[in-house]
């Protein structure tokens, strides 16, 4: 299917020359006399990779971070850095070979973040590719893929991009990461569980998170990303596609919710471990320098994407703003449980609020004045309604959309109620596929289905039991397809008039070289909410 609606793509076997050719410590021509004339004697100080994202009509953020000892385990030298910031040179090219050079200039490594790079690029073209590097002293790093957003209201006629979650590193490996790259896709939308802070104690792993530890501190955290980016699948991704990201609970802690942690820790202290971990996220992710920069524990990651006249997607943070979990006392978890209409009133509060009232009227006020075609709603957690069993009662989970129904609802009104068009929610958490109808009520048959939602499977994390919640379709009929027995990711070719999402699945996640397969397809069709098998 043709899908190069950003001009002048190339071949993946010409990307991928590229990279292998920017990889590791090179004496490029010119550098020495430019930049400092700093020599890497030890490590490859561009070990974790490169990485684009924050796309805008003229620009993009560009992101490296210098790691030449990237799993050091001093927290006085992260990364086997120490000392001032670094200065370092960058080029921005139309070509992968990086021979047509547009852009170059100075980007720094800032110490206070772990040496990281957030380079806001701007004045650009629009809507196009173009390929980046990054350049310190004697070493070159690896050449990325960036792009453009198409101008506001030009005509697309197409874009195809992949969306993936939960890719726990203990559970297997990044091999859907990789299959993902090769599908070209245009960008890729991280839906969150990027890293897990846990340690596996009781299922099968793949190998080990390197510290052995759960990660709680800044230190900690700090070496899980470099873990998890020293992955040669997820590394190459990000070289060769534009992520847009938000995150779930595990880049923090499993379950929690603001600043209730699972363990009912002091929320004082739990806003501590929260603002490292943030920190740790905002030090590897291409986010904006400005607007994303942590603030202690505040970190705005909600943001939104305008690709022509075809989409524009709405990135949501449903963590850092949410009601606590519902019914949160012991014996209780923490973290998610089922509850009951009877067991659990407190869940059912108008008041509770999954996205909190100021992301929630930054939501409303994008959706209302949207004009592309397509509005998708990029988040992390199940929005269906989702009735479980549970001792011959309705049950509903606490941790996803179900703990916050009150929220849902009158995201469901607004999106009915200002005909948003063609909206379609993508999720991810619950390491499952679902093709859903999001209904204005789910509890009427006859009340009319106002968005669609896509659920994708994870990476590597394992699936939650089959049985429990395949016996439970039959009571929701809006659920057309669930399955968590595969891992893999979702591909989505948009077109004006008809979205195709086909659910891909690896062969075997504990093998590093699994193959990929479609293992079902459905589709949105323009105009008519709901999913369609296709
Ligand atoms: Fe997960
Ligand atoms: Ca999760």
């Amino acid at each position: 299917m043709q899908h190069r609606i950003f001009s002048k793509r190339v071949s993946r076997r010409q990307l991928i020359a590229g990279a292998v050719a920017g990889l590791g410590t090179v004496a490029a021509p010119g550098v020495m006399r430019i930049a400092a004339a700093k020599s890497w004697r030890t490590g490859i100080p561009f070990s974790l990779g490169v990485a684009s994202g924050a796309p805008r009509s003229d620009g993009f953020v560009l992101w490296t971070r210098l790691a030449p000892e990237p799993l050091s385990s001093n927290p006085e030298t992260p990364g086997g850095m120490s000392g001032a910031d670094v200065t370092m040179r960058y080029e921005i090219a139309t070509d992968p070979g990086m021979t047509k050079i547009v852009r170059h200039g100075s980007a720094t490594a800032e110490q206070a973040f772990a040496y990281s790079v957030h380079l806001d690029v701007a004045g650009l073209q629009p809507g196009r590719s173009y390929w980046y590097r990054f350049l310190s002293g004697d070493a070159v790093s690896p050449t990325g893929r960036a792009i453009t957003l198409p101008s506001l209201g030009s005509a697309l006629r197409n874009v195809r991009f992949g969306f993936v979650s939960c890719s726990n590193y203990e559970h297997g490996y990044f091999s859907a990461y990789r299959h993902l790259t090769g599908e070209d896709p245009e960008f890729v939308l991280f839906l969150g569980d990027y890293i897990y802070e846990t340690i596996e104690q009781y299922r099968p792993i793949v190998r080990r998170h390197s510290d052995g530890i759960e990660a709680a501190t800044l230190p900690t955290y700090r070496n899980r990303y470099a873990q998890y980016r020293l992955d040669p699948d997820l590394q190459g991704l990000h070289a060769q596609v534009p992520a847009i990201v938000t995150w779930d609970d595990h880049e923090v802690q499993n379950d929690y919710a603001n600043k209730w942690s699972q363990y009912f820790d002091d929320p004082a202290q739990f806003l501590i471990r929260r603002a490292a971990a943030y920190q740790a996220f905002y030090e590897h992710m291409p986010v904006r320098p400005i607007v994303s920069r942590p603030n202690g524990p505040l970190m705005r990651i909600y943001d939104r994407f305008t690709f022509g006249d075809l989409i524009e997607i709405s990135v949501i943070d449903g963590r850092q703003y949410r009601s606590r979990e519902a019914c949160y006392a012991p014996p209780n978890k923490g973290g998610s449980h089922l509850e009951t209409n009877a067991g659990c009133p407190e869940r059912l509060e108008a008041g509770r609020t999954m996205m909190g009232f100021g992301q929630e009227a930054w939501l409303y006020a994008g959706l209302a004045h949207s004009k592309a075609r397509w509005n998708l709603i990029a988040q992390d957690v199940l929005m269906a309604q989702l009735r479980i069993k549970r001792d011959g009662s309705d049950a509903f989970s606490t941790d996803d959309w179900n703990g916050y129904p009150a929220n849902r609802q009158r995201l469901l009104q607004h999106i009915h109620d200002s005909k948003v068009s063609n909206p379609v929610v993508i999720s991810g958490d619950i390491h499952s596929f679902f093709a859903n109808d999001l209904k204005l009520d789910f509890d009427d048959q006859a009340s009319p289905v106002v968005a669609t939602e896509l659920v994708g499977t994870s990476i590597s994390s394992y699936g939650p039991p089959y049985d429990p919640i395949a016996q439970a379709l039959p009571d929701n009929p809006h659920v057309h397809f669930f399955d968590s027995r595969r891992r893999g990711y979702v591909l989505v070719d948009l077109l004006p008039e008809q979205m195709q999402a086909r659910m891909r699945v690896v062969s075997d996640a504990h093998d590093p070289k699994a193959t990929i397969a479609t293992f079902k397809t459905f589709a949105v069709e323009g105009g008519r909410p709901g999913i369609v098998e296709a």
